[in-house]
């Protein structure tokens, strides 16, 4: 049983339902709505279809919507293409009508950009495939002299190199998308270029309006970012290691650390991490990955991942359920290794909460008596949560009667959610139907050891206070 989850985006490339049974069948875990493309309509015939061939099968998915946020991109040009060349002046001019930019200027879609930017500052073009030096800034217009330059098309993204750009995280655009993926009922949001925890809490606080409990990922994909990414991850359900944006601003060299810092502190700090962007890249056009994209893929396995995600392989890729079926074998192979199964943090730390206390023992006991499976009977997921930050080789099953929460469960790694609703079931029979439902799944037999954990009070958020140790086969009737 692969334990990192897999995210695939959707796009043109999936819109055949068959298409989306193919990719259910090569593994997928979650399916990301991108925001940045397509319209609301599209998004929810998009939805639609997922929940379609997902009740056809019986299963469980978690769908993420991804909003645009505030990517600044130049605007168009008369003639759909230029060619800057090295060493010309080329202005940024926040004043001209839309399409009308040529090899001298062009429009931009965030006019505060001469406020923000001096002389000096490097501008990056189409993630960095045009380089700009800004060498004066004058009312509307930000004049610079091209350092690389080369074929330009319209609507490409701006950043500035060590970032700095103050654009708000939620644009106007974003609160509506919000709004309609609360409507469409998914289960995470991803905030694009956040860069305090005040962008974080603005989304929480729109959720909370709109009546909705989807979780929050923070895309780490700004400069600043980095320098306050405690306080976001602490005020976010996961983080999101966008590695397209996040690359420009910081440099390409700089991305592997960011990458390992990342996942470390969002695991010690009981949070999700999704490592995004080219990770199978050439799989666009090709049918197999490179090598050096199996490597980053196994690396991200070992860093800790919870989850790694497909972008333009799957939206518009030739391949979607190629890519999605190799990186599975990849993450599967992977685990394997000892690396990727052990972990020793949290031994000297303390536990704030009880249930905190228990997911810990169950780790420590799971791993010194060699369980086979661990039974999380849960109503928020936040045991499962916990125990799954521990790296092991065990199965967390997260039994639930919420679908919101077995979708969500579906991005943490190792934790496997089955719906069981236990206000219907014999609360003297629970650990027997557990254990029966994980037999007759063929995930453990006769003699295994299951670590079972619940709370007292049938149903209760948070309540999880107790830990069992069963043996599978010995007589379980009025085991509670
Ligand atoms: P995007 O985010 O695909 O929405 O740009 C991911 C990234 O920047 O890597
Ligand atoms: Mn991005």
């Amino acid at each position: 049983m692969r334990r990192t989850k897999i995210i695939a985006t959707l796009g043109p490339a999936t819109d055949d339902p068959a298409t989306i049974d193919r990719l259910l069948d090569a593994g997928v875990d979650l399916f990301r709505l991108n925001y940045s493309h397509q319209d609301q309509a599209e998004h929810a015939k998009r939805m639609q279809t997922i929940r379609e061939r997902t009740a056809a099968r019986g299963v469980e998915i978690g769908v993420i919507a991804d909003l645009q946020g505030p990517k600044i991109r130049l605007e168009r040009f008369v003639n759909d293409k230029v060619n800057l060349r090295d060493s010309a002046t080329f202005v940024i001019n926040t004043e001209l009508p839309s399409h009308l930019g040529d090899e001298s200027q062009v429009g931009v879609s965030y006019k505060d950009l001469p406020r923000d930017v001096k002389a000096g500052d490097t501008l990056l073009v189409d993630d960095g495939r045009i380089v700009l030096r800004v060498k004066d800034v004058t009312g509307n217009e930000v004049s610079c002299e091209v350092m690389l330059g080369g074929e330009l098309t319209g609507n490409k993204g701006l950043n500035r190199l060590g970032g700095g750009l103050s654009a708000t995280a939620l644009t106007d655009k974003d609160k509506s998308d919000l709004i309609h993926a609360v409507d469409l009922g998914v289960d995470y949001v991803a905030i694009s270029f956040p860069r305090t925890a005040d962008d974080i809490n603005e989304a929480r606080e729109l959720l909370k309006d709109a009546g909705s409990n989807a979780g929050i990922i923070a895309k780490i994909e700004r400069a600043e970012a980095l320098d306050h990414v405690e306080e976001i991850v602490e005020v976010s359900d996961a983080i999101m290691i966008a590695r397209g944006d996040l690359g420009v601003e910081i440099g390409d060299a700089a991305l592997p650390p960011a990458q390992k810092r990342l996942i470390k502190i969002a695991r010690e700090m009981d949070r999700a991490v999704i490592t995004a962007t080219q990770m199978m890249e050439s799989m666009i056009e090709h049918q197999m990955p490179t090598r050096a994209e199996v490597f980053d893929v196994a690396n991200a396995v070992l860093d800790g991942t919870d989850a790694v995600m497909l972008s333009a392989e799957t939206s518009i890729g030739r391949y979607p359920d190629k890519a999605v079926a190799a990186m599975s074998r990849i993450c599967a192979e992977t685990e394997k290794q000892r690396m990727a199964r052990i972990s020793d943090h949290r031994i000297n730390q303390r536990f704030e909460r009880i249930d905190e206390a228990i997911a810990m023992s169950t780790m420590y006991a799971a791993n010194h008596i060699g369980a086979r499976a661990i039974a999380a009977l849960t109503e928020t997921g936040s045991t499962c949560v916990w125990m799954s930050r521990i790296s092991s080789g065990i199965p967390i099953f997260a039994f639930t009667r919420h679908v919101g929460t077995q979708r969500k469960m579906k991005l943490f790694r190792g934790v496997y959610p089955i719906g069981f609703d236990i206000t219907h079931a014999d609360p003297l029979e629970a650990n027997k139907d557990m254990i029966e439902i994980l037999m007759s799944r063929g995930i453990v037999k006769n003699n295994d050891i299951v670590i079972i954990t619940k709370g007292d009070l049938r149903g209760a958020r948070g309540g999880t206070n107790n830990m069992k140790i069963l043996r599978v086969g010995e007589a379980l009737e009025h085991s509670i």
